[in-house]
């Protein structure tokens, strides 16, 4: 098939990029590189069956697909409350043109939807029924409100028009290729642990996420694109921590001697999240598998790589002055 996916070059985007080309799919990587980088799709770019196109999706574009995985939108608070303005054009015109691109060539559309979209949740753990909690004017809204009105888009364009959707909504999802300073959890206290500096728990560190490693939340994806159901389906996995628990874990792995220093808790920041994935069980046959101890392992690694990288060119750079 020809698979376009936008926000290819991201995190998510390009592992999903990575299974999709392994399967033998002709894929096109569109981005416009807000925060996603090159490096995550080096390995196809000589490759003849994939192409990359830099391009804002605020602009309409014509292009021919089978599917569409429309994954483009930056997705950590820093990155998508530097420009709020240009995350709702984003999430709400950008949404609008890909759908209207799916409806010209008939191409089954898939929205990365997101678990913003039930707010601060008052239930839990979260159902696909749940209609959410969402404070429409504070920081977070340009994302989480974004992103219903997305939901909202696709579910019209199918309606009115007849367009095949898919609608997933991710939870917190980690792994190698997460971007070091993006201001997330899991990367900002990998960096931390390994830089030996305290690990910054927001809060009191109480409150809950529930974290799936990238390589189940792909599988998930694609079983939802070939899947029957438009859903909305939540993808996540169900084992909930404490912020308190996870630097833990990452201070027992990385380094016990590393402190923690407590930061005051962000505006609008949900007090608890974890997905009720029974109707992903029950429709895709899919559960997340990876338990956080050995993605931990896997993130940490490819994060301790990439430090190691960095040192060297500066050590190098400094010697050549
Ligand atoms: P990411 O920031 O790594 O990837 C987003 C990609 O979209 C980047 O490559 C970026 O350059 C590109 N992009 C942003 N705005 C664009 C625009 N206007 N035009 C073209 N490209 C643009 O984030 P990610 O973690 O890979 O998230 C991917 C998707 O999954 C997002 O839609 C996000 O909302 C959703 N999601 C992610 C998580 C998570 O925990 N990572 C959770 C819920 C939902
Ligand atoms: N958090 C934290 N320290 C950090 C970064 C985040 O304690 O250095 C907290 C944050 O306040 C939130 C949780 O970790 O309660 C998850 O934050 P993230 O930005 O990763 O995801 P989201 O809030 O969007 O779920």
């Amino acid at each position: 098939m020809r698979i376009l996916v936008t926000g290819g070059a991201g995190f998510i985007g390009s592992h999903l990029i990575d299974r999709l080309m392994e399967a033998g799919h002709e894929v096109m990587c569109l981005d416009n590189f807000y925060t996603g980088h090159k490096r995550n799709i080096l390995r196809w770019l000589n490759n003849p069956y994939f192409e990359l196109i830099r391009h804002d999706i605020t602009e309409p574009i014509r292009l021919e697909a089978d599917q569409i995985y429309h994954l483009a939108c930056p997705a950590s608070p820093i990155h998508y409350q530097y420009n709020p303005v240009k995350t709702i054009k984003t999430n709400v015109m950008g949404t609008l043109n890909m759908l209207g691109l799916a409806k010209r060539v008939k191409a089954r559309f898939l929205l990365a939807s997101t678990s913003e979209v039930y707010g601060d949740p008052e239930v839990h753990p979260q159902i696909e029924d749940y209609r959410g909690n969402v404070n429409p004017i504070g920081i977070r809204s340009c994302y989480d409100e974004g992103k219903r009105v997305a939901e909202t888009l696709a579910f019209d364009y199918h309606r009115q028009n007849d367009v095949d959707i898919r609608v997933a909504r991710i939870f917190n999802t980690y792994g190698p290729r997460m971007l070091e300073h993006d201001g997330r959890v899991v990367s900002n206290f990998v960096v931390q642990a390994l830089l030996g500096q305290s690990l910054t728990v927001y809060g009191d560190g109480s409150q809950t996420r529930s974290f799936c490693y990238v390589s189940d939340l792909v599988e998930g994806l694609i079983r939802l694109m070939n899947g029957e159901h438009k859903g909305p389906v939540n993808l996540g996995n169900p084992d909930e921590y404490t912020i308190l628990e996870l630097a833990q874990a990452i201070q027992n792995k990385v380094n016990p001697e590393t402190a923690l220093k407590f930061e005051p808790l962000p505006q609008d920041d949900p007090r608890r999240r974890k997905p009720d994935i029974t109707r992903a069980k029950t429709w895709l046959s899919w559960e997340p598998k990876v338990p956080l101890a050995s993605g931990l392992d896997l993130t940490i690694q490819d994060f301790r790589q990439r430090l190691e990288v960095e040192n060297r060119l500066l050590t190098e750079s400094a010697v050549a002055l």
